[in-house]
């Protein structure tokens, strides 16, 4: 499937915020958000003007999927999905989007980001439930015991993602036994619990879909 592969920072100076795709790098002071770089392809002194309705519903879309990795299909069809539950549809792309097993992943910080997450996943190296699961997509459900198996175990990559569990802890709807290698996926997230993407405005995704 094609995918972005280049300089993701890129992604995040074009729409102007944070969509950590480099993990918990992204916390340094060498993150060009915090620099207020201008985005790429704009010349210092540029006049940027008043964007249109449609212009920032699109911006929304595309921080969401880029944070997440997604292409424009996978995308689409999660939020499909999320159209067809019951409650509001922002928040449910959300849920659906957090419940995906490369995010959980990385939520329980056996990977620095959902790139090198859905790598692990693909390569074999993740468990649900004490059975290997290698697809990116597949939706965790509250309860759900997520564990690094095989070679993954003996890592670097893995072990020093682990040690971010110590410095900044895990999501509230997760667990993680750090030593094991092993998390529980507890409960599904409120959106105002997912905070590093505090700032994308999911309802202004559901009126770009919904035209
Ligand atoms: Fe780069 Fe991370 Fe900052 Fe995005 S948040 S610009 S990926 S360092």
């Amino acid at each position: 499937m094609a995918r972005y592969i280049g300089p993701v920072c890129r992604l995040c100076r074009a729409e102007g915020k944070k969509l950590f795709l480099k993990g918990d790098r992204c916390r340094s002071d060498k993150c060009p958000i915090n620099k207020k770089r201008l985005p790429p392809g704009k010349a210092p002194k540029t006049r940027i003007g008043k964007k249109s309705e449609y212009a920032l519903q699109l911006r929304e879309k595309q921080a969401l999927k880029r944070a997440y990795g997604l292409m424009e299909r996978q995308f689409r069809n999660t939020f499909e999905k999320a159209l067809g539950l019951p409650g509001k549809t922002g928040d449910n792309l959300i849920i659906l989007l957090e419940r995906r097993l490369d995010n959980v992943v990385y939520r329980m910080h056996f990977a620095v980001s959902r790139a090198q997450a859905r790598q692990l996943v693909n390569h074999g190296h993740i468990a649900v439930n004490g059975k290997r699961v290698n697809i990116a997509s597949y939706l965790v459900r509250p309860g759900d015991t997520i564990s690094v198996i095989g070679a993954a175990r003996k890592m670097d990559a893995v072990r020093a993602a682990l040690e971010e569990v110590q410095k900044s802890g895990v999501m509230p709807w997760i667990e993680v036994n750090a030593d094991e290698m092993t998390g529980r996926y507890v409960m599904n997230p409120q959106r105002q619990d997912v905070t590093d993407l505090a700032d994308v405005k999911e309802q202004m995704i559901v009126e770009l879909y919904s035209k």
